[in-house]
């Protein structure tokens, strides 16, 4: 048995440094995972081609177009790069994968914590991860798998108040979060919600004035909103409480719901539930003239301007008459021009002149 000079060695064999192979090893290169591996005699590991550790000198590395190779060389594997298992870009896209159908099959929306134990990571680590696998953090995609249910629930016939409970909103409380776009929220327009306030909604249909929806705070009755579309009912209640907490509401109220509906339905049984009216001083005081103005009777900007003691604040009035938020509960609708002609009305002049058709054939 002959053994070759060292010398000689190096002169024979093609350098790793020349080496194209070495080249995607430098450039830590992720595509080359999977088909290239290379060990590293002084520190005894083998690693895949993309192995962030620092760059081993290329004079105690041997290059293997195999994983049975670069093990037939009795090192160990690196603990770093995990040149055994899937690319980390593989794992991290499976481990976000897998917290992707935990979120979709919770109840409840899983806290980062939570999420991150089930896969076995850290929180920070987790959520980083999964960011980069999917683009959006896990919080976003648990908001955007809510609305895509709710939006799936709607199309398929649910009322809004069962496809959010259906959508897991009713137990976790919170409809909206102020930051996510979910249902392509309008910007608020209204400041007066309270922050962190809980106000609990339904949705239900009326007999001829399309979809309603009803909200209270502890107070009471804090909106009634009337509109052909469900979906657009629950961002204007957003609109109108930007800060609130949105529930979804269960099986009890929405039997004050029908107590409302059968209100609006027939004005002349009286609502016997406290309001909660919440507006500038000057729209209360409209809002006030209006619940005096009785079933069937009609009343003008004019008038009411007059009734509150500022004569020339017509048009105010008509800016009141239009911020109401408690449909038929405070009657903006029997507002109408000196000449008698209907105007607008916040929720459709088509259900302005049911409304006042309705009630005055109710009177006579
Ligand atoms: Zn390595």
């Amino acid at each position: 048995m002959t053994l070759t000079p060292p010398e000689l060695r190096t002169s024979t064999l093609p350098s790793v440094a020349d080496d194209p192979r070495w080249a995607r090893i430098v450039a830590r290169d992720k595509t080359a995972d999977g088909h290239l591996w290379y060990s590293v005699a002084t520190t005894g590991v083998y690693c895949r081609a993309s192995c962030p550790s620092r760059l081993a000198n290329p004079k105690n590395v041997q290059l293997h177009d195999s994983l049975a190779s670069a093990k037939a060389t009795g090192f160990r594997p690196c603990r770093r790069c995990n040149p055994n298992g899937l690319s980390i870009e593989a794992e991290n896209a499976a481990l976000a994968a897998r917290a992707c159908r935990i979120i979709e099959e919770s109840e409840e929306e899983p806290s980062l914590e939570e999420l991150a134990k089930a896969v076995g990571r850290s929180p920070s680590y987790f959520h980083r991860t999964f960011k980069a696998a999917t683009g959006v953090t896990p919080k976003e995609y648990a908001a955007a798998n809510r609305a895509a249910k709710v939006r799936h629930g709607l199309a398929s016939g649910s009322s809004v108040t069962e496809a959010i409970y259906d959508a897991g909103f009713n137990s976790s409380g919170r409809f909206y979060e102020k930051s996510t776009d979910m249902l392509g929220m309008t910007p608020s327009r209204y400041r007066a919600g309270g922050a962190n306030e809980e106000i609990k909604f339904a949705v239900g249909q009326t007999s001829s004035l399309g979809a309603i929806l009803v909200a209270s705070t502890k107070k009471g009755v804090a909106a009634i909103l009337l509109g052909d579309d469900p979906e657009d009912l629950v961002r204007n209640l957003q609109d109108r409480f930007p800060n609130a907490r949105l529930i979804g509401a269960d099986r009890d109220y929405e039997a004050l719901v029908a107590q409302v509906v059968g209100f609006v339905e027939a004005p002349r049984l009286g609502l016997n539930l406290p309001l909660d009216v919440r507006g500038t001083a000057f729209q209360e005081r409209v809002w006030k003239v209006l619940q005096e103005v009785p079933v069937g009777a009609t009343v003008s900007y004019a008038e009411v301007a007059r009734r509150i003691g500022t004569p020339k604040s017509v048009r105010a009035v008509a800016a009141a008459c239009a911020a109401n938020k408690l449909a038929v509960a405070i009657p903006c609708h029997r507002v109408i021009r000196n000449d008698g002609s209907l105007s607008g009305y916040a929720w459709g002049v088509d259900r302005k002149r049911i409304l006042l058709d309705r009630e005055a054939s109710q009177n006579s």
